[in-house]
């Protein structure tokens, strides 16, 4: 079983150290051998000993997941078609037969009761979440029209979803998406936007008057976020918030910003804006450190909901058994689907490329054999922020899986050295373990340096 033992400085200089085995839980003074109180966080231990904790299934190409029909999420890819050019999307220079067309709506509408039966009992699509995917969705605005307005009708309890580049937004779009409600997430990476992702939306006077305007219709609703991911060139949740916010005129305390965390790379590019070196990786970690100890990072809302996560786990004595990927798409009732009813590993992926993994048609033969739940990695039952970081990317393989991972551990090592400063008031120096994710990487990673201690 991996355990690890966290080196800590008090502010007085003092070191101490602390026990944690993400595989339990568990976190102790190494001295006394005691749980470190919870008490600073202003929660309490919670440690039911007949709690029934589901176990994840540890899906592989060995070991297949299936796919249920009482669906929870349904994620419709339109088409992988976009007018934008991020560095570190995979979602462009598609072939044509990726691409979705009303035609195929009116068919897919057509065949959805065969297959769909939504989670809820009422029939009417309660607890149903459904998503419209690209490329940027509103390139497919008909077709997205068309059927996210017969899926009403038919599901009028579901909520709906999508995730947009911003820069085809009008009046007629903003009404509809309003009508509806639609919960609206604006991939926009502040001041390095331009950079890793092209025009940015708030440059053109148009695209961005819209913006404003989605922002001001949807935000009492609670329906409006904006999303970004972190790269080596655009480290800080901070900037990044005051950035889009200035360009909104709204406070940046009023922004609801989310983050990918640090770019997963699908392809070249993304694995370009990763970390390389040890000094990409040191920086990376003390300014997100900073960022949320002492900067303005902690209110983004992945955030504070991951450090609120992992505070729970430790609460509950959470078994990593029960983890299953932290996209959900290892899920039997999380389903990503194409308008040709082809189902996919996830809804950034396209059947041309070897993730399809069935059809609707077909549904009880759907396989998902494209998957490594973390379980089946080489590095994460050897991760000491396996609670926090649930595996990465389920999809990735080879050199870009190792990078997605590298990534990944760098921020959810910021993640926890923050988490611990709040609970402990200690700073994380360093980790140390028997193996740290892969045997060929030394027993001891380095945290946080003297000088960031403040
Ligand atoms: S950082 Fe890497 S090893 Fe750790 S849980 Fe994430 S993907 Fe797995
Ligand atoms: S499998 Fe990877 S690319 Fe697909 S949704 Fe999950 S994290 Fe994203």
């Amino acid at each position: 079983m991996a355990e690890f033992k966290f080196h800590l400085r008090r502010h007085d200089g003092k070191p101490f150290c602390l026990l944690y085995s993400p595989q339990t839980s568990e976190l102790l003074w190494e001295e006394t051998g005691e749980r470190v109180s919870l008490h600073s966080i202003g929660i309490s231990y919670d440690l039911n000993p007949s709690r029934q904790w589901p176990v994840a299934k540890a899906v592989s190409p060995e070991t297949p997941l299936g796919k249920s029909r009482a669906l929870r999420a349904l994620k419709i890819q339109l088409g992988l078609k976009c007018n934008g050019r991020c560095g570190y999307c995979n979602q462009t220079a598609r072939p044509p037969e990726s691409h979705g067309t009303l035609k195929d709506a009116k068919a897919f509408l057509d065949k959805l009761p065969s297959w769909l039966e939504p989670a809820g009992t009422d029939g009417l699509g309660s607890g149903l979440r459904i998503e419209y995917w690209g490329g940027e969705p509103l390139v497919y605005w008909r077709t997205m029209k068309y059927l996210a307005e017969a899926l009403h009708q038919r599901y009028p309890k579901a909520v709906f979803n999508f995730v947009t580049n911003g820069t085809i937004l009008d009046d007629e779009k903003i009404d509809w998406l309003d009508k509806y409600d639609f919960s609206v997430a604006v991939s926009h990476d502040g001041p390095g936007h331009k950079t890793n992702r092209g025009e940015d939306p708030f440059d053109d006077p148009f695209s961005a008057a819209a913006l404003r305007k989605l922002y001001t219709r949807l935000r009492p609703k609670g329906l409006v976020s904006f999303n970004c991911v972190l790269a080596k060139n655009n480290p800080s949740l901070t900037t990044v918030r005051e950035h889009i916010a200035s360009r909104l005129g709204c406070s940046p305390d009023d922004l609801p910003l989310s983050t990918e965390e640090l770019v997963l790379p699908y392809e070249d590019a993304g694995y370009q804006l990763s970390l390389h070196t040890d000094a990409d990786h040191a920086f990376m970690r003390h300014s997100l450190y900073r960022d949320v100890t002492q900067g303005g990072a902690l209110p983004t809302l992945n955030v504070k909901e991951k450090l609120e996560d992992f505070f729970r786990s430790i609460a509950q004595g959470r078994p990593s058994y029960s983890l299953g990927l932290r996209c959900g798409m290892d899920r039997e009732d999380t389903l990503a689907v194409d308008l040709k009813g082809n189902v996919l590993t996830c809804q950034n992926t396209a059947a041309g490329d070897g993730h399809k993994i069935g059809t609707v048609k077909d549904y009880a033969n759907i396989r998902l054999n494209t998957a490594w739940h973390w379980s089946k990695r080489e590095e994460c039952p050897y991760c000491p922020v396996l609670q926090l970081c649930k595996g990465c990317c389920l999809r990735l393989e080879g050199n870009l899986w190792r990078k997605a991972c590298d990534n990944s551990f760098t921020y959810n090592l910021a993640l926890l050295a923050a988490g611990l400063r709040l609970l402990t008031g200690g700073v994380l120096t360093e980790i140390g373990g028997n193996v740290l994710r892969r045997h060929e990487l030394p027993g001891i990673a380095p945290v946080v340096d003297s000088v960031w201690n403040g």
